[in-house]
């Protein structure tokens, strides 16, 4: 234990300010780049994904506008469902090269704050400030805010903290549309009577299983035992305590961007030669590549999976000779291991495949500098 006079010599060195992170989500966003291009939607019960009316259809919901979630749509739900929860929704077959195209000038936008743009999905990515005071931060929040909503004419949910983690969790609740900045000393009491299912990486399992020790709430785990906790949910159990007390621990995946990319292609009707599951891979592989790129990503192995007829699954893959970026080497590497796999498998009989994706795993960011305040005050008299 720390005695009283320690942290009083502590406290009479100036304070170092500390880096802060701006985290920034799009407010339903593919929903969000075709209501602009189609301002007749704007208010309209809008979803995007394969229209549920041609026929028998695998496609989900990729994305509701607010006006559809009314009525319980959510993403990733089957489109039949969400067709008989909100009837009168208008559906509009996704466009991704338009998403991923706006994407890009979304990322432009935000490389004029700074140097440091992690992004962690084609929606959502994080902005690091550096040391700088919480009411700069908030303020840069703002003018990424009104850029995005001025120029791009996109809605946007930003979460301003001292780490990447927490700001993420303070992005989810400004949805839609807000900022939340919490102060260092406010983590705590910001996390403490949120469910815990409010932590990134929790999911229905862990919150089953965090249910059984009656944790309901990041204030509940903050009390926890750490051994209690370790009982049920293993290593997670030490990163959940230091957050829920204040003090996260950065995670690879918040602190330096994803680990991994994939992407994935459900045939119409199920593939069972290898000349209809190749053309798929090039495809899937030259996309991926060329995303990954245009995000300043270097890739370190590669692997192809199939889900079958049957619903169960086959993967193979492996680490690559060195870091590699671009599509060639990524659409080299899926079709050789995804021929292998293919042979492999349907040596033990003639198989169907359903569904087969490609991932990019061992993500680097490729250059990084440390970002000053000069950086980003620079860059917003550049904003019109
Ligand atoms: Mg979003």
């Amino acid at each position: 234990m720390r005695n009283f006079l320690e942290d009083g010599d502590e406290a009479r060195g100036a304070p170092s300010p500390e880096s802060w992170v701006v985290y920034i989500d799009l407010d339903a966003y593919y929903v969000s780049c075709e209501v602009r291009d189609r301002p007749e939607l704007v208010g309209k019960e809008v979803i995007v994904g394969p229209p549920p009316s041609e026929g028998p259809t695998r496609g989900v919901v990729l994305s509701a506008s607010y006006e559809a979630r009314r009525h319980g749509v959510k993403s990733a739900m089957p489109a039949q469902a969400a067709a008989r929860l909100a009837p009168e929704a208008i559906w509009i077959p996704p466009d991704f090269a338009k998403y991923e195209r706006v994407a890009e000038e979304v990322r432009d936008i935000l490389r004029r704050f700074s140097s440091e743009v992690v992004p962690f999905s084609i929606d959502e990515a994080a902005v690091g400030l550096g040391p700088v005071s919480s009411g700069e931060a908030r303020e840069v929040a703002e003018k990424i805010q009104r850029s995005l909503r001025k120029e791009l004419d996109l809605p946007a949910s930003l979460g301003v903290a001292t780490s990447r983690i927490v700001a993420k969790i303070a992005t989810d609740r400004a949805k839609p549309g807000g900022i939340i900045v919490v102060e260092t000393a406010e983590v705590a009491a910001f996390l403490e009577p949120l469910p815990v299912r409010a932590i990134p990486g929790v999911g229905p399992k862990t919150e089953s299983l965090l249910d059984s020790l009656d944790v309901k709430t990041i204030g509940e785990l903050a009390l926890c035992r750490p051994r209690d906790l370790e009982r049920v949910v293993g290593s997670f159990a030490r990163e959940l305590i230091a957050l829920a007390r204040g003090t996260p621990v950065e995670r690879h995946d918040i602190e330096s961007g994803p680990h991994a990319r994939s992407t994935d292609h459900t045939f119409a009707r199920d593939a069972n030669t290898w000349d209809e599951i190749a053309p798929a891979l090039t495809d899937m592989a030259d996309e991926l590549g060329r995303s990954l790129d245009r995000q300043q990503y270097r890739y370190g192995a590669v692997s192809v999976a199939f889900r079958w007829g049957d619903f169960t699954r086959s993967q193979h893959g492996g680490v690559l000779p060195g870091a590699a970026e671009g599509a060639p080497p990524l659409r080299e590497a899926a079709l050789r291991f995804g021929r292998e796999l293919w042979e492999r498998s349907v040596n033990s009989g003639p198989r169907a495949v359903r569904t087969v994706s490609v991932r990019a795993e061992r993500l680097e960011i490729r250059s990084r500098r440390q970002t000053t305040l000069a950086d980003f005050d620079a860059g917003a008299s550049r904003v019109k």
